[in-house]
């Protein structure tokens, strides 16, 4: 089914000022998050309440980034075409120096190192969830690499190259129903102008061709389209399409990964279970035990603990775990160790976009009793006082009804989660490319991952 086939939609999307209204508005929105965000600082015990009485850290941890993990798993990169950081990266790029974007960058090892330490320094050490204020720095420091990489270099090479949320939702896109294509490559080839590849159409804002470097008939799978539909606006014979298919087809078909990808991959895995088990203080005390007993043992206390007990959980654990299943893929068939971990990350997919979205819907129903108060007091920091002087009545338990809702659709994820593992173990052209006697320790490795989620919320909302 073609969604540019609905002629609402077709114009909607050809227009010149869709998605460019959007992104207006959402820089608009930033803006405003950013304030009110900047100065809500607070002793310890107290921010532990803001986090959620503040209303833009509310709106952005327990609103915004749930939502776009959730429709990259559903229709794609469908947050990236409306993203503000395109738009500031853009128009910089226009006015910029136009370099040609460096092969480190290329290769991805800059993404997966700027993932790795927002994880490790930012949302762990830091806490940049926690604390409105560094929520409100960490969106300016955003904002201030897109437009620097935009001004140094040529195209929306942060979007391609830099930015780690792009990235992930790149990865998290390989399950979307949504395709973005070239209708009839026979129209593609015999293209004598190529208008959404031209490069003397690049500079445009609201029309323009495709800066992220795809041509749409070698389009193969989901993870570096942006859906901003500028191919769409300036292609001479309409010949794009937006199909609606089966999820996960991208993983039916060769997918390539690089190291810088298998990396990625990997410490997205780690970080993934520290999401998921910190909802609940004895899996998150759990998870805890092994990084800070090491961090002990080097004699580490504060904030240098915090960081090496990070490093461990989303760098060393699944850098083990991944040449532990490759090793033991090698012994078992003889694979080259390389081959082994790429199918072994693959097959953590399902299981890593499953957890990620059981986290969105942990972290946007959890916290929907302190909408109010935010709603009442926008800074929050004064309503975090009260409550916990307790002058200001509060209750932060759901209904019963809603927990059990919740406790009922997490469980069905994770069962949708092993099902796909399973049959891409069975079906999908990279692990068929392994000897048969590789898979039985693929699936065992990636059924443990998977009942690590699976136990916990068995435990604890059970
Ligand atoms: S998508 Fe349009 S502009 Fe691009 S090659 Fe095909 S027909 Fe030409
Ligand atoms: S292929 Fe088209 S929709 Fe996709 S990123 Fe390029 S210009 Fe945007």
């Amino acid at each position: 089914m073609d969604l540019l086939r609905v002629k609402w939609l077709r114009r909607l999307l050809k227009s010149a000022w869709a998605p460019l209204a959007v992104q207006v508005a959402l820089l608009v929105a930033f803006a405003l998050l950013v304030w009110g965000g900047l100065g809500v600082d607070a002793d310890d015990e107290v921010a532990g309440l803001a986090r959620y009485t503040n209303l833009a850290n509310l709106l952005v941890w327990c609103c915004w980034f749930p939502l776009v993990i959730v429709g990259a798993v559903v229709l794609g990169r469908v947050w990236c075409a409306v993203c503000p950081m395109e738009l500031a990266t853009t128009v910089a790029s226009r006015i910029g120096l136009r370099r040609p974007v460096p092969g480190f960058l290329k290769s991805g090892w800059a993404i997966t190192i700027l993932y790795g330490a927002a994880a490790i320094v930012g949302v762990y050490t830091l806490g940049v969830h926690r604390v409105p204020h560094r929520m409100a720095v960490y969106l300016v420091a955003l904002l201030a690499l897109a437009l620097t990489v935009g001004l140094v270099f040529e195209r929306r090479a942060f979007c391609s190259h830099v930015c780690p949320v792009g990235h992930l939702l790149g990865l998290y896109a390989h399950c979307s129903v949504l395709q973005w294509r070239a209708a009839d490559a026979s129209i593609c080839n015999a293209c004598e102008g190529k208008d959404c590849v031209a490069k003397s159409r690049r500079l445009g804002i609201r029309r323009r061709s495709c800066t992220s470097g795809l041509y749409p008939p070698a389009i193969q799978d989901n993870r570096d389209c942006l859906l901003c539909t500028q191919c769409l606006k300036v292609c001479p014979s309409d010949n794009l399409r937006l199909t609606v298919g089966a999820p996960w087809s991208d993983l039916r078909r060769p997918l390539g990964l690089t190291g810088a990808q298998l990396a990625f991959l990997a410490i997205v895995s780690g970080f993934v279970i520290f999401e998921v088990l910190s909802e609940w203080e004895p899996s998150l005390r759990a998870l805890e035990w092994l990084p800070y007993l090491v961090a002990d043992a080097f004699g580490l206390t504060g904030p240098a603990a915090d960081l090496a007990a990070a490093g461990v959980m989303f760098v060393l654990l699944p850098a083990a775990l991944f040449l532990a299943v490759a090793g033991g893929v090698r012994l078992a068939a003889r694979t080259p160790v390389f081959d082994g971990a790429k199918a072994f990350a693959l097959l953590l997919l399902p299981t890593v976009t499953g957890a990620q979205v059981v986290k969105a819907i942990l972290k946007t129903t959890g916290h929907l009793p302190y909408w109010k108060v935010a709603l009442a007091d926008p800074a929050g920091v004064e309503s975090a006082r009260a409550i916990q002087a307790g002058t200001l009545a509060f209750d932060p338990s759901l209904p019963g009804w809603l927990t059990a809702a919740i406790t009922v659709v997490v469980a069905m994820i994770l069962v949708v989660a092993l099902i796909v593992t399973v049959r891409l173990a069975q079906t999908s052209p990279w692990t068929a490319r392994l000897p048969r006697a590789a898979r039985p320790a693929l699936v065992a490795a990636a059924a443990a991952y998977w009942a690590i989620f699976a136990v916990t919320i068995v435990l604890w909302r059970l």
